[in-house]
């Protein structure tokens, strides 16, 4: 695109891509984007990686959607908004009359901003009448929500991305930082530049492993296995921090008995490591001043998620390693504003701020200030409602912004669930979730409006509009406006900042953040009152939750591992140039030249057993299905374990296991799936 940049005019604004939350300039010309200029936060000083720099070619694509589509004898045919609300509302009224508020559910969305999200669980709860709204955090960070709620008593990020520079010891878990999280990966090579040590626990000998002190190329599912060996050792060699144990803790005991089995050669063996390494990292973990943790899905996507997390939690809480900078467990968030949709009770348990819809208190304060009566009964996640679905106990699914086609686990059940259901996808393209949708209304993209995101690091920043949305579509928020007055619901927002006031009256954690404050820089909650100049670092002085709560947690094999049919571990992740689903990214030319096509990672070793070469096209079979997929072979994955990126569709997800779900959260195990691989002719 040619330009001069005095012809074109700059608006600040936050990237759609990831967690960190980069701020960007958006450089615009005739209504539309031309470049990208970084531009300075707190949370990426002035950095960008590849996808917020170069792909934002999927604004201006011509694949946007423009105009309504409903389905006519099988086929998607253009229409007006009023025929498409018209089919949606006669549904809801319909779907409601015959089977009850809670045959409906809503899919909100991580990608969408936090006004948007709060209207979809208003939508659901005070309109609809029922509280299944739930979004892809469920297959993401659920575990973490759940997790560090229950130990620390808040379900965040406990430090900021940038403080990560002031580490003495980083401990790296489960998180291909550099590739899934660019710019905190910078952040994490300046604090190596400063003298920290890095530990590195991971499957895959991702970038970050080469330059680890200590890397432990740990078996997918061992972690709980790993972080008592940790403690173990930390016990056993006086490093932890009995001060802080005895004043602001709970729990320890047990902790401490339940570790005792947990050797550095006992745990070897559940992580296929030398215990030589667990000790190392354990003694460089707990012999400084402020370690952090960071992890991330190779964490949470586990049927023992939670445990994962709480695991962690019991090593941070062991060392002290709290309510200080440098220190922390540091979970990233994988999508632009899953924090904030988590924060505006896009969940099937809580209104804004995490408040309990459990809590009689709390329902009536919503029924209050909704006008409406609100159901206490907790309703389906994402991973709930699909299967309810295909069950035919959920007849209308209305999906704001996200894509289960590709990013849940075991599509061939996905795609008989959505075939099933009437089903409403709001979006920005046709992506294969919509494919099979019976109402589609075009959205507008982050550039096409204003609001709110909220990053990993718990920080509200804005979003402002640069460019017209294309065609008829229009942003979320609007639509869901104009539905919920359809339904009889009298609710008039002007703008998303009316939307902000409020979330803001009905939340306490975001009580004292406005517009205008959060103008130049972002505040991070909780944020009580106007004077209040946010948090970056949680946990100060003592736990949100008065004292950290140990938890004795055991390692337990994945069920998955046990039909000897399929003997090869998949694991499942991120790569640099794609992002989630790809519905965006895949929209830029030049990534898809860098990264054209799925493949999947094979060992040396286990491709000259299934005489596999680099290149050829390979089957890989799990109890859900089957796909066929390019061979890579590369030694970053152990013999046995092979990895697919998940962002192609009829690929990772179709083999992933969506009935076994972790306890506490009903998170599905996509990091561990047994499969099996052969070469096909
Ligand atoms: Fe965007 Fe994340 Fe890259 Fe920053 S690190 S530019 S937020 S994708």
């Amino acid at each position: 695109e040619k330009f001069r940049y005095w012809e074109t005019k700059a608006t600040r604004t936050t990237c759609s891509y990831c967690g960190v939350g980069c701020q960007l300039e958006l450089l615009v010309k005739e209504n539309k984007i031309v470049d990208i200029k970084p531009a300075h936060g707190e949370s990426n000083e002035g950095l960008l990686c590849v996808k917020g720099k170069f792909a934002y070619n999927f604004v201006n694509h011509p694949d946007r959607l423009k105009k309504p589509l409903i389905r006519k004898n099988g086929k998607l045919e253009e229409a007006t908004w009023e025929e498409a609300y018209e089919i949606i509302l006669n549904k809801i009224r319909e779907v409601k009359e015959q089977f009850g508020a809670d045959a409906i559910a809503g899919f909100s969305s991580a990608r969408v901003s936090n006004e948007e999200n709060y209207l979809m669980s208003k939508f659901m709860r005070a309109v609809i009448g029922t509280n299944n709204v739930d979004h892809c955090a469920r297959l993401c960070h659920a575990s973490t929500v759940a997790g560090l709620a229950v130990t620390l008593g808040s379900g965040a990020m406990t430090n900021g991305i940038a403080d990560v520079k002031h580490a003495d010891a980083i401990f790296i878990t489960g998180s291909n930082t550099t590739e899934a999280h660019p710019v905190m990966g910078a952040f994490v090579h300046q604090a190596r530049k400063n003298g920290a040590k890095l530990i590195v626990a991971d499957p895959r000998e991702i970038p970050l492993a080469k330059e680890a002190d200590v890397y432990l190329q740990i078996k997918p599912g061992s972690s709980v296995a790993l972080s008592n060996a940790m403690i173990h050792v930390i016990l056993q060699e006086g490093l932890e921090d009995e001060e802080y144990i005895t004043n602001n803790t709970e729990g320890f005991e047990e902790v401490a008995t339940v570790v005792k089995k947990y050797t550095p050669e006992y745990a070897a063996k559940i992580c296929e490591v030398d215990p030589e390494d667990i000790r190392k990292a354990a003694r460089l973990y707990a012999s400084c001043n402020a370690a952090s943790i960071i992890y991330s899905m190779g964490i949470t996507q586990h049927v023992n998620g939670t445990e994962n997390v709480m695991s962690l939690s019991n090593l941070a809480l062991v060392t002290g390693n709290l309510g200080k900078s440098g220190a922390g467990v540091n979970p990233l968030r994988g999508q632009n504003n899953v924090q904030g949709a988590c924060d505006m009770g896009a969940l099937p348990v809580v209104f804004t701020g995490y408040q309990p819809v459990t809590n009689p208190d709390i329902v009536a304060k919503f029924e209050k200030a909704w006008g409406s009566k609100l159901s206490d009964k907790a309703g389906l996640t994402v991973t709930q409602a699909i299967p309810a679905a295909e069950h035919g106990e959920v007849k209308l699914l209305y999906i704001m912004g996200e894509n289960p086609m590709i990013s849940d686990p075991d599509t061939n059940h996905v795609r008989k669930a959505l075939e099933k259901v009437f089903l409403v996808v709001q979006d920005i393209f046709l992506t294969e979730t919509a494919e099979l949708a019976d109402v589609i209304l075009p959205a507008a993209a982050f550039a096409e409006k204003d609001g709110t995101f909220v990053n990993t690091e718990r920080r509200v920043q804005r979003i402002r509009k640069a460019v017209d949305a294309p065609g008829e579509s229009k942003p979320d928020w609007m639509i869901l406006t104009e539905i919920m007055n359809q339904l009889d619901y009298a609710c008039s927002y002007n703008s998303p900042e009316e939307i902000f006031e409020e979330i803001r009256s009905v939340t306490p954690s975001y009580a004292g953040i406005t517009y205008k404050r959060i103008d130049k820089e972002g505040i991070s909650w909780p944020c009580p009152t106007e004077d209040h100049p946010g948090t970056p670092i949680l946990h100060i002085g003592k736990p949100t939750r008065g004292t950290g709560l140990f938890k004795a947690v055991e390692w337990v094999e994945s069920p998955e591992l046990s039909n000897k049919e399929y003997p090869h571990i998949l694991t499942t992740g991120r790569i640099l140039y794609h992002f989630h689903t790809k519905t965006m990214t895949d929209k830029t030319d030049g990534i898809n030249v860098v990264a054209p096509h799925n493949y999947i990672e094979i060992h040396p070793t286990l491709a000259k057993e299934k005489n596999i070469k680099d290149g050829d096209l390979v089957k890989a079979t799990s109890p859900r299905g089957e796909i066929q997929v390019i061979a890579r072979v590369t030694d970053i994955v152990d013999e046995n374990v092979v990895f697919i990126p998940f962002h192609w569709g009829d690929g990772a997800n179709v083999l992933t296991n969506g009935e076994v779900l972790d306890p506490y959260c009903k998170i599905p195990g996509f990091k561990v799936s047994g499969v099996k691989i052969e070469k096909l002719a």
